[in-house]
């Protein structure tokens, strides 16, 4: 019996929440989505006009409950940063076995590696890069190389774009990129991945990198061809601010971590 905790069931987090659900060892997923379905999330998604207007939750766990009855999902209509929140949020990664992270925004991604650290918790998280031309599967285990300790490593050493992957939720926003489509299909492979290596941490099976890059296209300057894997063992760094020698105790850590996410939504 296994227990998931998956936040975010945008475009690329459906398609995992649908993978991963049909795995009969699954028996209780609990979802963090706070937003509502719109009209431009449709050509992406797996749901209608008829749908739009209602919140992402539900209609996730009405998908799920077609194909899986007997599991038991339990849906929290919130944001992962909302600071009123967490002691439902942490209870949840209490209980969980492993956390599936299936948001763009930076704030949420450290701020679940925060949590699932405090608990000691196994995680793994997809991001599709701009203009899907490719996409990031990661997995994060109790005592390795935590997100940010990924995160800059893989700035330093690989190229493959200067930006944060782009929040594709708006494509009306002001920031160029989210305005940049990834189409379904290269959605879906990256997702798919991501469920694949998600299956797999849940069945024990070690996949043998913390990062594993697929390039989609062949892109000038950054990708000399399109589908060769490239697949990284990063280490955690001892300097690390988040994780290292240096980092307060879990509790502070936790606290810090959500405080510079907040500051960096512009809220204080
Ligand atoms: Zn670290």
């Amino acid at each position: 019996m296994q227990s998931v905790l998956q936040v975010g069931a945008g475009s690329g987090g459906m398609v995992v929440l649908d993978l991963v659900c049909r795995d009969p060892d699954v028996r209780r997923i609990v979802l963090i989505e706070p937003d509502v379905y719109k009209s431009h999330n449709v050509h992406r998604h797996y749901f209608g006009h008829n749908d739009v207007g209602r919140p992402k939750a539900e209609l996730a766990a009405r998908w799920v409950q077609q194909f899986r009855p007997d599991l038991e999902l339990q849906t929290l209509v919130v944001d992962l940063l909302d600071r009123e929140r967490q002691p439902e949020i942490e209870a949840a990664v209490a209980g969980c076995d492993l956390g599936v992270c299936a948001v763009d925004a930076e704030p949420a991604k450290y701020h679940f590696d925060a949590l699932m650290r405090k608990y000691q918790k196994p995680w793994t998280l997809g991001e599709v890069l701009s203009g899907g031309i490719g996409g990031w599967v990661h997995v994060f285990r109790p005592g390795d190389a935590c997100y940010g300790c990924v995160a800059s490593h893989l700035q330093r050493t690989v190229a493959t774009d200067a930006t944060p992957p782009p929040d594709y939720a708006d494509p009306a926003a002001a920031v160029r990129e989210t305005t940049i489509p990834a189409n379904k299909a290269s959605i879906g492979v990256v997702a798919g991945l991501h469920a694949s290596v998600t299956l797999g941490l849940l069945a024990g099976t070690d996949p043998g990198f913390t990062s594993l890059l697929l390039p989609l296209a062949k892109v000038d300057g950054v990708f000399a061809e399109a589908l060769r894997p490239f697949r990284f063992r990063i280490p955690r760094s001892p300097e690390c601010l988040i994780c290292g020698a240096h980092a307060g105790p879990a509790g502070e850590e936790l606290d810090v971590a959500l405080d510079q996410a907040l500051a960096r939504l512009g809220h204080e």
